[in-house]
Formats: structure tokens, C-alpha cells, sequence
């Protein structure tokens, strides 16, 4: 999870306008294709949890529970995968709000170990707040599955997160092996990993904040 910017663009407006028709009506639709395409456009296409790319859905950060309010509040609507959208529901309130918060410094993102057995995700609050525990096993629940088949999504969910990561690390060393020549590409491309926009980018910037001392230089694209 990372900070996204909830824009105000062109889209939003639309959406925004979509909402309020909807919510006067008596079987109103959140999920109408121009409010799905703002909020997809907003969150660059990933569940704003685990951070996969995907063909999603919108999800309410506050459950709405038939409050119309907060049913059709703009600020309310998230896109979610299947997978971390069944495991929230309404089990996990209140949890940070991502289009406000950093969550990614609230929360440290690890993952440790190489090629086996010992490798696992670690999820640590840095701060105390009830949001921010609540988020931290919401997290846990998300990676770790709690059923056999919440446990099988989450391995092939681990999978892609170990390729990302397999990805970027290479990026990573490849700009270490050419320090001091000007080697602007491989940074090119680790700014672009670290951006909002890539995938499982909370992950990759706290491999980087992890490597101060050996990357002073790349901390400044962590944000
Ligand atoms: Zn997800």
C-alpha cells in the first residue's frame, strides 16, 4: 500500500456527477462504467491493498452497510482486488485511508530471505494508531491467507510479488555495478519501480530505505 493521489481531473468530475444522480435514485449503481473508469484511472489500475494490476472492482473503504451517504461518497471508493476485498469487507474498520495517508511510512514492507524456505513478508507498524494496527493484520490476512483457498491466493499473489521484486533488485544491482560511469537508464527504470504506478511499490522502496547507507542517493525516489 502507497500513498495514491486522488485526482480531480476531467474523469472525477464525471464521476462525481454520476454519483450524486445515482444516489437519488432508488436502485443506484456506484459501479456505473464512468465512475469504475475514474476510479481505475486514479489508482493506476491496482488494488489499492496488495498493489496487483488487474480487472477489478470498487470497493468502499468505510463499509456502507446501506448508508446511502457513504455509499456514493467519491472519497469512499477504492479499487480492490476479489481477493482483498472479500477478506476486508467488514471485518477491517477503520484502516488507513491511503489517499490521504503515507501508508508506507506508517507501515514497514519487508520481504526476507532468498530462494526457499526461509523467505517471508514482514508488516511492521511504526506507529500506534488503531488505523494503522488494524491495516498492519488486514495486510497479514492478505498475504497469508485464512482458509485453504485464501491460502492458495495468496501463495500465487506471493508469486508475483518475488518476481516484481526479482525484477527491480536486478535493476537495482545492475546501477550498483555501473556506479560512477553514467548509467542513466537502470535509474531510469528504478525511479519508475518506485513510482505509485508500478506494482508492489511499498515493497521496493523499503528494500531501498533498508540499503540507506549503500544507496544514500536513491532514498529521494522513495517518496
Ligand atoms: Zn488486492
Amino acid at each position: 500500500m502507497v500513498k495514491i493521489e486522488r485526482t480531480n481531473g476531467e474523469n472525477a468530475k464525471i464521476a462525481i456527477a454520476s454519483l450524486e444522480k445515482e444516489k437519488q435514485k432508488k436502485n443506484g449503481n456506484y459501479n456505473a462504467s464512468e465512475i469504475f473508469d475514474a476510479i481505475n484511472e486514479i489508482f493506476h489500475g491496482k488494488c489499492y491493498l496488495c498493489e496487483q494490476r488487474g480487472f477489478y472492482q470498487v470497493e468502499h473503504l468505510i463499509p456502507h452497510k446501506g448508508n446511502k451517504d457513504l455509499e456514493f461518497e467519491w472519497n469512499n471508493l477504492f479499487l480492490a482486488c476479489p481477493h482483498c476485498n472479500n477478506i476486508k469487507r467488514d471485518k477491517y474498520t477503520p484502516i488507513l485511508d491511503c489517499c490521504k495517508v503515507d501508508v508506507d511510512q506508517k507501515i514497514a514492507f519487508r520481504k526476507h530471505g532468498y530462494w526457499g524456505t526461509e523467505e517471508y513478508l514482514e508488516f511492521t507498524a511504526l506507529s500506534g494508531d488503531a488505523e494503522t494496527k488494524m491495516t498492519v493484520k488486514l495486510l497479514e490476512e492478505i498475504h497469508h491467507g485464512s482458509t485453504p483457498q485464501k491460502q492458495a491466493e495468496a501463495k500465487i499473489l506471493y508469486v508475483k510479488i518475488v518476481k516484481s521484486m526479482r525484477t527491480f533488485k536486478n535493476y537495482v544491482l545492475e546501477y550498483e555495478a555501473a556506479k560512477g560511469q553514467t548509467k542513466l537508464d537502470t535509474l531510469e527504470l528504478i525511479k519508475l519501480e518506485l513510482k505509485s504506478t508500478s506494482e508492489f511499490t511499498a515493497f521496493k522502496r523499503w528494500l531501498i530505505r533498508d540499503a540507506k547507507e549503500k544507496y544514500p542517493e536513491l532514498q529521494q525516489y522513495c517518496q
